[in-house]
């Protein structure tokens, strides 16, 4: 899109994409001003002069290069370092996340795919310049980690592959990309969220029908059905059992019962039809309900918010809202907000507690090792087993509900039933760069839209409830 779209139709960069590019260039500057060590700094060039000063540089053997830019045939890397080691150059990468992926506190994980082909291009690039004869490079991470990426080493065991592999892979399918525009196609996914081309992408597959405006039917599956089925009209004529094949589909990766529900929900979309249950369900049933959601700084690794709208017999006017916020971004604050939240949850047993998303218990675990005289780890695996407690998204709306939208986010299903935010652009991440604003200007009104869009998301899981009660 960035090649061949219309740039007039890019939306704005949205404000949280934007935060972690801030994030990102303050932790590089944080990292370059604490080096001990002499470097060349090039950061202060243009970028057509950083290629010339990158090479002069490296014609020196300056030993370590700062905001360098290489450049070979249709090869061109701008990395943060190059580090000259027994003759060779190797590239570097300073990274405001993990350098890793997976494994238990950030230990013994595995390299990012990202990471590596970025990385990958810087070394080809230096290869290609007989500038190394290496096959690795190197991460500094925000743990003050140097995390090695070695290109040869195996990775999986399934299909045991290199790093050098994946990058050869995403450099000709982006070669492709380049020499054929008409080759690539939009795909309805969680990421266009924070996509300057949402806007636009989200038009096109609209107005194509796309596949992937079916819930639970991502890319790769588009792109295997596609040949039989264009768009949502077309696979929603479509008589699954004449596709299958034994206990498969001709489909690969598509069995039979997926194939049925893909085919269900295109007829309930291509017909607006009104949305139902796929089995019968059971909620709890108390006196008091509680509508819970929580806000977490995954940057900070802070949970800033616990909301509640609580309401009683079922009464839309009894609801109020009960919050419990850090008010500053220290540990102190989070455990004071946690244990208010704890306690306010055991005095109002017996309640209902709904909430969407396994987040949330994902989070109370964390919280709870964290911050342990604020209850037990039994505590917290009693409350969200118990039988009042029900995660909407996963334990009833993934499982035993149809709707005729394109996702089944609380946001989507939400305003689907006639529900309206307070806020013009409500997000979570939003709501991260909101609290990121509060904790540099302490602004009352910041802190104000934070609650609301909480309070919000909490009365929205309220709205979700009762539209699945009166399902059939
Ligand atoms: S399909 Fe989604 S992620 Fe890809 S360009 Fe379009 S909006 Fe962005």
């Amino acid at each position: 899109m960035d090649l061949f779209g219309d740039l007039s139709l890019r939306d704005k960069v949205n404000p949280f994409v934007q935060l972690l590019w801030d994030k990102g260039s303050l932790y590089e500057r944080e990292v370059i001003n604490e080096l001990k060590i002499e470097f060349t700094d090039l950061s202060q060039y243009s970028l057509d002069e950083k290629e010339q000063k990158t090479t002069e540089a490296m014609d020196r053997k300056d030993p370590l290069i700062y905001s360098g830019r290489i450049k070979v045939g249709d090869l061109l890397g701008d990395p943060d370092l190059l580090r000259l080691e027994n003759g060779s150059y190797i590239a570097g990468d300073i990274k405001s996340g993990a350098g890793e992926e997976g494994g238990e506190d950030e230990e013994g994980g595995k390299p990012k795919p990202h990471y590596a082909v970025q990385l990958a291009i810087y070394t080809d690039i230096l290869n290609r310049l007989k500038r190394s004869n290496e096959s690795r490079a190197f991460v500094w991470d925000i743990h003050g980690r140097e995390v090695p990426y070695d290109f040869k080493a195996l990775y999986g065991t399934r299909r045991p592959h290199t790093l050098w592999q994946d990058y050869q892979e995403a450099l000709t399918s982006v070669r492709r990309i380049v020499s054929n525009p008409d080759e690539t196609r939009g795909a309805y996914s969680a990421v266009c969220k924070m996509c300057v081309w949402y806007t636009a992408c989200l038009k096109q597959l609209s107005d194509n029908k796309d596949l992937t405006l079916i819930p639970g039917l991502g890319r790769s599956k588009r792109d295997v059905l596609v040949d039989s089925f264009e768009n949502i009209p077309e696979l929603a004529e479509a008589n699954p059992s004449g596709y299958f094949n034994g206990n498969k589909t001709i489909f690969k990766g598509i069995g039979p019962d997926s194939l049925e529900k893909f085919v269900d929900r295109a007829r309930l979309i291509a017909t607006d039809g009104k949305p139902y249950l796929r089995e019968p369900i059971t909620l709890p049933v108390a006196d008091k309900e509680l509508f819970f959601d929580i806000e977490v700084d995954p940057m900070r690794d802070l949970c800033y918010l616990h909301g509640f709208v609580e309401r009683n017999n079922g009464a839309n006017d009894t609801e109020k809202f009960v919050y419990f916020f850090a008010n500053e971004e220290t540990k102190e604050c989070e455990e004071e907000a946690f244990r208010g939240a704890w306690q306010y949850i055991q005095n109002s047993q017996p309640a209902a507690i709904y909430y969407y998303s396994k987040y949330e218990r994902t989070i109370y675990r964390k919280l709870q090792q964290k911050y342990p005289s604020v209850c037990s780890g039994q505590d917290i695996e009693d409350l969200f087993a118990s039988e009042l407690t029900k995660d909407l998204y996963f334990n009833v709306v993934l499982k035993s509900t149809e709707w005729a939208t394109r996702d089944y986010s609380l946001k989507t299903l939400a305003k689907y039933l006639g529900f309206n935010w307070n806020d013009a652009h409500p997000s979570g991440a939003a709501s991260i760069e909101w609290f990121d604003q509060w904790v540099k200007t302490r602004d009352p009104k910041v802190r104000e839209r934070i609650m609301v869009y909480n309070e919000d998301d909490c009365r929205a899981t309220r709205v979700l409830l009762d539209g699945i009660r009166e399902l059939t």
